[in-house]
Parts: structure tokens; sequence; C-alpha cells
């Protein structure tokens, strides 16, 4: 029977606010010097902990309060005159705080001089863009978790990459070596559940990614019909070669052209409640679903059927790229940590590469009138534009209009908005740009009083082919920088919901899919993705004793509704002619202004936005 709010835990109001075991922080009055580095054994939480953006729970990523300038000046063409003159005077003013803003920051001291003066202004009331921090202490101890991005995929960095992370101290391989986290592949499992199954149903041991012929037998359990598990067996057993006959050009185009799920229906021959199975298998490594990828894509991005290719396996580019990642334990937001220490002094004394996961930073002294480097949150750029040897910034903080002036300006926010912030761009700029719509994302972090139900089933993470968010995994192994929350799963231990929010109609433009997901995302309350974790976990877990309404310490949820940059894809956009790509035109100079972040390289990946904030800042002069 479903369970009522009440006995999920809903009405409890530790997920909603800084609570440790009902008590306010601020009451409990625990002090620890800033910047003084705790480890994760010893760390006490400070009294402004409730103020403390990375501890902030409830709805963070995109936050209320971060996005609503934005869109007044992009949805409703709000426009915010008369700004108040600031009597400040920079060299750079970078707007957008992500990894590559704060990249292009630390790339023009180094081009301009130490002296450089630079303000970076950002919407939210955090710093790093995706790259976002979560830190928990309702259970005592600290523990951590990443709110966006997290792998750094160091096998495709290009030598400055890796050179622009050894001057951060930033030892990729040492990282990855010491990192013992497996997305849940080590215990993979997949969880059915009732709503949309009939029944709750945990099958440990199976992963739909992996043709492990050993455990086919598992297929058993599956809350399908009886022709249905014998589809997904045969489909998995077969050695076939299901293109036999055609011509390279023929399976190029079959491959490039036919969407996974046609693949599997057409080719595997698979029922649509199998193939319905794997509509949620790419949410959170893609953001967009199946039916919207082409065969090649999916099977890069490590879905089964390769093995029903034959020869032509090899040549589907790519096949099972390397999975070889380095980690820190609140994802790349230590990147964006070690930057914002380096440009800024004195907000992280003693801040290290060694150290920077357990390090607390002093949001205070972020925005100083004494300091050449500034970063100022909760501020949104709404008018950019050149006057004669300068560019004036307007910016919206605490709704007052006010205005800066810097000699360079480097645009390191989302492509879509620039042509609101920048009128005076050529119109095909515009049109490029607006081309890039980001693909929706979703990082819920849970804090669990204890892992002990996950080890009890003996499963690490689980694919949840019925909801929303695709996959569940117990965030421990990620015990670098300095951090030792991630040994064991006896006490408090983040559990992460990845995905997306399914777009409700498949057979719109890409577009149309990503900006439908998108409204959906904006438009769900907290206590909408509550009751979602709550029921996930309830079903999944009960039967190893865990309590919704008890056992549940803390939720953050990372909306992203502005998540992946847009990357083209094989079944929606045409081959560009070098140079004419929407963000090779979107990323061009106007004046003294240049843009950076990973919509200038179409690619979601740090490293790109990296890569751009170089790009951006050899192009000033
Ligand atoms: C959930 C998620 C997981 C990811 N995982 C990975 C991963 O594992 N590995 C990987 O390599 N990449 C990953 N990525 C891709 C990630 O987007 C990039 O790696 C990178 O962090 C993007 O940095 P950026 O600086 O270009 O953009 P952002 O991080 O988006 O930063 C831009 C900043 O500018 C701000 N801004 C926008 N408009 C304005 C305005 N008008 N005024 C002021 N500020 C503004 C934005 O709000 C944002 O804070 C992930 C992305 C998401 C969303």
């Amino acid at each position: 029977m479903k369970k009522t709010d009440r006995e999920l835990g809903m009405l409890r109001q530790i997920t909603r606010r800084d609570f440790i075991h009902g008590t306010s922080l601020a009451a409990l009055g625990l002090m620890l010097p800033v910047g003084c580095g705790p480890s994760s054994k010893d760390s006490k939480v400070p009294s402004s902990s409730i103020g403390y953006p990375p501890t902030r729970t409830g709805m963070r990523g995109s936050h209320p309060g971060s996005f609503e300038t934005a869109h007044a000046l992009a949805r409703d063409g709000v426009r915010f005159e008369n700004p108040v003159d600031l009597d400040e005077e920079y060299d750079l003013v970078v707007v957008g705080a992500g990894i590559s803003g704060l990249t292009a920051a630390y790339e023009y001291r180094k081009k301009f001089g130490p002296e450089s003066r630079i303000l970076i202004l950002d919407n939210h009331d955090d710093f790093g863009g995706h790259a976002r921090r979560n830190e928990f202490h309702q259970g005592g101890d600290m523990r951590l978790s990443w709110g966006g991005t997290m792998n750094l995929e160091y096998l495709s960095f290009t030598d400055p990459v890796l050179e622009f992370l050894a001057e951060l101290g930033i030892d990729v391989r040492q990282l990855s070596k010491e990192l013992d986290f497996h997305y849940g592949g080590d215990e993979p499992a997949i969880w059915f559940d009732a709503d949309t199954f009939g029944s709750d149903v945990l099958v440990p041991g199976f992963s739909m990614y992996s043709r492990n012929l050993e455990v086919l037998d598992r297929i058993d359990q599956f809350p399908i019909s009886e022709s249905g598990r014998v589809a997904l067996k045969q489909f998995y057993s077969s050695e076939a070669n299901v293109l036999q006959g055609m011509s390279e050009r023929e399976i190029e185009h079959v491959l490039r052209r036919t969407s996974y799920t046609d693949f599997l229906s057409r080719y595997a021959g698979l029922p649509d409640e199998v193939v319905d199975l794997f509509v949620k298998s790419t949410d959170g490594y893609w953001g967009v679903q199946p039916h919207s990828l082409s065969t090649t894509e999916a099977l890069n991005a490590w879905l089964p059927g390769s093995h029903l290719l034959g020869d032509a396996a090899d040549r589907a580019a790519g096949l099972q790229e390397s999975e070889t990642v380095a980690m820190f334990p609140d994802g790349n937001a230590s990147i964006a940590r070690l930057l914002v220490q380096s440009l800024i002094a004195g907000v992280a004394p003693g801040a290290n590469a060694e150290n920077i996961a357990v390090v607390r930073f002093d949001y205070d002294k972020l925005d100083r009138p004494g300091n050449s480097i500034r970063l100022r949150l909760e501020s949104t750029a709404v008018h950019v534009v050149n006057e004669s040897s300068r560019v004036a910034v307007t910016y919206v903080k605490d709704g007052l209009n006010k205005r800066v002036r810097g000699t360079h300006c480097v645009l390191a926010c989302y492509h879509a908005i620039i042509p609101h912030l920048c009128p005076e761009i050529p119109e095909k700029q515009k049109e490029a740009a607006r081309y890039q719509v980001k693909h929706p994302m979703l990082v819920t972090n849970v804090l669990l009083r204890s892992g002990k139900p996950f080890e009890k089933l003996g499963i690490t993470g689980t694919y949840c082919p019925g909801r929303m968010h695709a996959k569940v995994w117990l965030i421990k192994g990620v015990n670098t920088a300095g951090y030792e929350g991630g040994r064991d799963v006896q006490g408090p231990v983040p559990v992460m919901f990845w995905g997306m929010v399914a777009p409700p109609r498949r057979d719109v433009p890409i577009h149309d899919q990503l900006r439908q997901s998108r409204q959906i995302m904006l438009e769900m309350t907290f206590e909408d993705y509550e009751r979602e974790v709550r029921t996930v976990l309830d079903g999944m877990l009960s039967p190893a004793g865990f309590d919704a309404a008890n056992d549940i310490l803390a939720i953050t949820v990372n909306r992203w509704p502005h998540g992946y940059a847009y990357g083209y894809l094989d079944l929606w956009d045409p081959e560009w002619e070098a140079g004419q790509a929407p963000h090779e035109i979107a990323r061009q100079p106007v004046g003294n202004i240049v843009i950076a972040n990973s919509d200038a390289a179409a690619s979601a990946y740090t490293q790109a936005a990296i890569e751009e904030a170089f790009r951006a800042i050899d192009e000033l002069s």
C-alpha cells in the first residue's frame, strides 16, 4: 500500500533546514577558526554554518533568488535602467564564477600582471557554477558530496590543461589512484518501483549496461511479461550480426541515423516493454534520453548492443571508452576553491590541493574593497556594453541596479543569455548563441543516518528505470584531498540521486524537449523532489530495515535547468562546415568583450570550460 506523506517523513523539518537532531547549528554555538582546515574526523560545525553556502540544504543548484533577475530580462524583456555608477574601476570584469570564469581571471592575472584589478560576478550565493560543493554536518562529522560536476576525465586532457591543474597543485593521476568509487558498478542493481511496475522489486547483481552472461537468470526476477524476459535474455546472449550483409556506408548510416531505442526495436527485435527499460539509461551521463541519441552515441555511453554488430562494433567510433577518472570528494568544486584561494588573499589560508576538501572558506573575504581581485555573489549581470575604450557592466544585487566598468570583460556565462545581456552583438551571433540550449540536469544528495541498508542488500547503487532520478549511488570511497569521511557506511553517508526530468514529449525537436524538461524542473517544488527521494528510498531499502521517516537527515536538491553545454547530436544537427558551427559563431569577441565557458566549445566538460577561458584571454590585448 502506498505510504502517506507522514509515514515517509515529509513533515519532518530536518530536511529543509540545517539542524542537528532538531537543534539549530547556531544554537549549538560550535566554533572553529576560519580556514584552519579541519579533518573530516574531528570537524566541528561552525556557528555560522547556516549562512555558509556549501552547508545549505533544500533547493540548491539553481536556487531561489539566483535566476529570477535573468528570467525577467530574458523572458519578460524587463530593462534594468538608471543603474547607480559605483566608484569601482577594473581591468577585467568577469560574468560567471564557474570553472571557466575563475580560470579566465587566473589567466588574465598571469598575462596582464599580478596588480590586475578584477571583479567576478555570479548570480548564485556560492561560486563554482556547476562545480558545486554539498557539505553535510547533520550526523556529526562532515560528509561531502558533489552538487554538480564530478569527474576529471583526465585521459582526454590536453597538456595545457594538465599544466594548469599542476599549477594549482593537482596531480590528476595520483588523485585517480586514491579513488575507490565506481558509480555503483562494483555492486550493481536494478530497482523496479511499484508505481511503474506494480510491485517494488530489487534485483541485485545485474546491470543493464554490461553483458554478463553469468547473471542472465536474474532477469527472471524482472516484473515484466514472460515474453519480455525471454526477449531480453536473447538480446544479451545472441551472437548474431544484425547488420550482416550491409555495406560499410549502410552500417554507418544505421548507426548514426537510427536512434538507440529504434535500434533495439528494429534490429535487436526487443518489444516496447523491454525497450522502455533502457529509456532512462543515459539520463545522467547525457542529459538526453536514448530515443534522441543515435545508436553510436548510446553505445559510446556504455549501453549494450555492440555484440550484435560483428566487425562493425570496432568501427562504431571509440566504443567503450575508458572510464578512468580522478575525483575530489566535492567534485570539481575543489578546483573552483583552489582557484578562488589563489585569486583572493586570505580567503582560505593554508589551503592547497592536499587539504582543499576539508578547508573552510571565509566568504566575507570574497569581496573586500582593498583586494585587487573581488568575487561578488548574488549579482546578476543584465547589460554589458562597449564604451569607447572600456566595457560597462550593469548588474542587479539586492534589487538594486549597479554599474561598474572594466577595460575588458569576459562573459563566462551561458551562451543563451548573451543576446539579452549584449544587445550590440550581430544578429547572426545572437542566433547562434540561442541555438545552444543546455541540457537540464539533476543531482539530489540525501544524507542517510547510515549506509548499512545498502550493505545488507549487497548493493552500492541502482538503476531505477521507472523513476525521475535514473540512478542512485552510495557516496563512499572518494577519500582524497584531506577528506576521510567516505571510508565506511556505519555512520551518516550521502546517497546521490542522478538524472534529469524526462521531457513530456519525445516527438518534438531536441531543443523543445530540453526546454520542456527545464520548465518542469523549475516548476517542481522542493516537496516534489523530497517526496520522490523518500518514496524511492522507502521502496528500495525498507526490506533492509530503513525507515524513511527517521533515517533521512538532510536533502539537497541541486537542480541545473541550464546544465550540460549543448553538444551536437547525430540525429538532430547537421555537420557544420569548419568555423560555421553555432558555438564557433557565438563565441566571437565583440570589442573588448570576449566569451568563455563550456558552451563556447559545445562540450560539457571541465576541460572545455578551462580551454575556453584560455582562448578568451588569448583574444585580449
Ligand atoms: C550536473 C552536472 C554534472 C557534470 N558533471 C561533469 C563531470 O563529471 N565532468 C566534467 O568534466 N564536466 C561535467 N559537467 C559539465 C560542467 O558543466 C562543466 O564541466 C563546467 O563546470 C562548466 O563550467 P562553466 O564555467 O563553463 O559554466 P558554469 O559552471 O555554468 O558557470 C557559469 C556561471 O555563470 C553564471 N551566470 C550565468 N549568467 C549570469 C549572469 N547574467 N550574471 C552572473 N552570472 C551568470 C551561472 O549561473 C554560473 O554560475 C557537469 C555539469 C552538470 C550540470
